[in-house]
């Protein structure tokens, strides 16, 4: 295996939950008395995989492609923001091979909503669905997630490289 032409990325982020906004994962509205907070949509699913992927193709992080403080960001879905993250990775010349994600919430369970999830996330990286995992695990109540202070999420992926 040539490991030029094969990397790996990580990606974790943290969201709030708040009452009055609406929950939204891998770009699936889910039905919840309560939402994550954050500039954008605060898709913590999403955003942890688009970390992975700047990550793995050294291309910093999320926020510092689209600032928090940049109001084009408002409340903006972040399936947009994952396709303009793959399309700055195949101007690097990479392209998503996998990606394997867990969310850690304390409650709703997801797994009514994981298959659209995958695949609004296979849609937005152009990928086939079988390359996308998702799934989900609670803290058995501990912290401040099994306390329903928040929800967080882990991603890796790879890449691969798409010059010869
Ligand atoms: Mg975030």
């Amino acid at each position: 295996m040539n490991m030029n032409k094969i990397r790996i990325g990580f990606g974790h982020d943290v969201h709030r939950l708040v009452s009055g906004r609406a929950l939204i994962l891998g770009g699936v509205k889910i039905p919840y008395p309560y939402g994550l907070l954050g500039h954008s949509d605060a898709d913590v699913i999403t955003h942890a995989l688009c970390d992975a992927l700047l990550g793995a193709a050294a291309l910093g992080d999320l926020g510092q492609h689209f600032p928090d403080s940049d109001p084009r960001y408002a409340g903006i879905s972040s399936i947009e923001l994952l396709k303009e993250v793959i399309q700055k990775i195949a101007s690097s010349g990479w392209k998503l091979g996998n990606a394997d994600i867990t969310l850690v919430a304390q409650a709703p369970k997801i797994v009514p909503y994981v298959t659209e999830i995958a695949q609004n996330i296979s849609n937005a990286c152009e990928v086939s669905v079988n390359k996308i995992n998702i799934k989900a695990t609670t803290t058995e109540g501990l912290g401040f997630i099994g306390t329903g202070g928040g929800m967080s999420a882990y991603a890796v992926v790879t890449i691969a490289s798409v010059r010869s």
